[in-house]
């Protein structure tokens, strides 16, 4: 029999995350303070963030270590498996080897436990008693709820309104874990407030929720906030995927030519591909790494680089980033953790520089690869996931044109098991090509006043 499963005893389990930082030839220049636009130092997180995190965001150290209590409740899904996936191969009658690491298999069902475990925990350490967060589709929101109450944390979602009333089920999960979800705008906050002031039936958007998880954070001594992405302390939790995989690679004698994730703020696939970049460093490898996003939400195709707020209404500190600027309304398609208007700032350094790559692929595009995957693979994946798998097909396309056996590795960063609505409107027609011209672009980028770079 044929390996398809490489697996890894919970004994190796990575004891330590990967921090990249260490090893970039560029460093992600400062943040800088919302107002005065002048850089900020680490102490200017402190009403949001443990300290522990914070040290964490602005560590060059190489090597962090994880506290065996979080590597204890990682041992709930993790290592999670490694599949060779010879039925996709054969489907696409390609000479590549396709690899996917699976972060489905955790109790959310995505990779967003392997931060929120870690969040909750150091927040725990500190004394907080309350975490604030917003969530989109509620993948980021399940991940801290379950976090939380494993730790015995109080949990407050804010979750856009329009997900709230359409997607019920991600709400229950919330609940059952013990979390309070608010539909974001609220009347709790003066942001919720404001908005609900101007338009009493707004449905809400992530940068209104984050606004007022933010606000909440701030006003109390017991309470902190939490960010599912973009941020470095949460690329650098992540990093325990790619650890993983490297690790099982070698079991089965191989290593990556080409390293693939879906990208929203870019926290899974950072997690995937930093481990496999260090050895580009280190090694002088030459791994490719590419970036999967949709292209009615194109920052890293077709951003531009510079300052730029991490929600709509501009009260967080402004981070160096590719773009499409804050006011960027994505059009609704269903792989809501892609439909962010900016990239992290150490994955658009990485970028600025050279050291990856990023891929757009149209709605129609990635339902078609999904599909295609779910027939061949069995697995059903989350929409987020299914950009990286229009890009290994793309990939792997090329690879039968050049006549070359490369090895392409991606992350399977999510299952669809609770997104059914986004497939059933694709059998009915109802998903459609989405051109975003240049004068769409042009216009949101156009009323950024924010500091340019270089
Ligand atoms: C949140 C999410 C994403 C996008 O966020 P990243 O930080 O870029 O990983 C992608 N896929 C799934 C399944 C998600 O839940």
């Amino acid at each position: 029999m044929k390996t398809r499963k490489i697996t890894l005893s919970e004994q190796e389990i990575p004891e330590h995350w990967y921090n990249i930082v260490a090893d970039m030839p560029n460093k992600p220049l400062p943040p800088l303070h919302p107002g005065t636009k002048e850089p900020i130092g680490p102490e200017a997180l402190a009403p949001l963030f443990p300290q522990e995190l914070i040290q964490q965001e602005v560590s060059t150290e190489k090597w962090i270590s994880i506290p065996e209590e979080v590597r204890n409740i990682y041992s709930i899904w993790r290592p999670t498996p490694l599949f060779r996936a010879y039925e996709l191969e054969k489907a696409l009658d390609t000479p590549a080897k396709i690899y996917y690491k699976y972060e489905g298999v955790s109790p959310a069902g995505s990779h967003k436990p392997n931060t929120a475990v870690p969040q909750a925990y150091y927040n725990m350490k500190e004394g907080v008693k309350r975490i604030t967060t917003e969530t989109g589709a509620g993948q980021w929101g399940s991940a801290l709820s379950f976090a939380c109450n494993i730790f015995g944390l109080e949990c407050e979602v804010y979750m856009v309104k329009l997900s709230y009333e359409h997607k019920p089920y991600r709400k229950v999960m919330m609940n059952t874990w013990g979390a309070k979800v608010i539909p974001s705008p609220s009347e709790f906050t003066e942001a919720g407030r404001k908005i609900l002031a101007e338009d009493p039936n707004s449905p809400g958007s992530l940068g209104i929720a984050i606004s007022e998880a933010v606000e909440m954070a701030a006003q109390r001594e017991d309470t902190k906030y939490a960010l599912g992405s973009v941020l470095n302390h949460v690329l650098l939790h992540q990093t325990i995927i790619g650890l993983e995989a490297y690790k099982q690679l070698e079991k089965a004698g191989d290593l990556p030519d080409v390293v693939i994730a879906p990208f929203g703020g870019g926290s899974n696939f950072a997690g995937l591909s930093f481990p496999f970049l260090r050895l580009n460093f280190d090694e002088g490898k030459k791994i490719r790494c590419i970036a999967s996003e949709p292209t009615s939400c194109p920052k890293l195709t077709r951003g531009v680089f510079r300052y730029d707020f991490g929600d709509t209404v501009g009260m967080t500190p402004l981070l160096p980033m590719y773009t499409l600027g804050h006011n960027f309304v994505p059009a609704p398609i269903h792989a809501g953790g892609l439909r962010y208007h900016g990239a992290g700032a150490i994955v658009s350094q990485l970028l600025k520089d050279g050291l990856i790559e990023a891929q757009a692929h149209d709605n129609v595009e990635v339902f078609e690869a999904g599909i295609k995957f779910a027939k061949a693979e069995g697995i059903i994946p989350a929409p987020e996931a299914t950009h990286g798998i229009a890009t290994v097909i793309r990939e792997a396309e090329r690879c039968k044109r050049e006549g070359k056996s490369e090895t392409i590795l991606f992350n399977l960063c999510g299952h669809g098991n609770f997104d059914m609505k986004a497939y059933q409107d694709y059998f009915e027609g109802k998903i459609v090509r989405h051109e975003l011209t240049d004068e769409d672009i042009q216009k949101s980028l156009a009323a950024l006043d924010t500091p340019v770079i270089g």
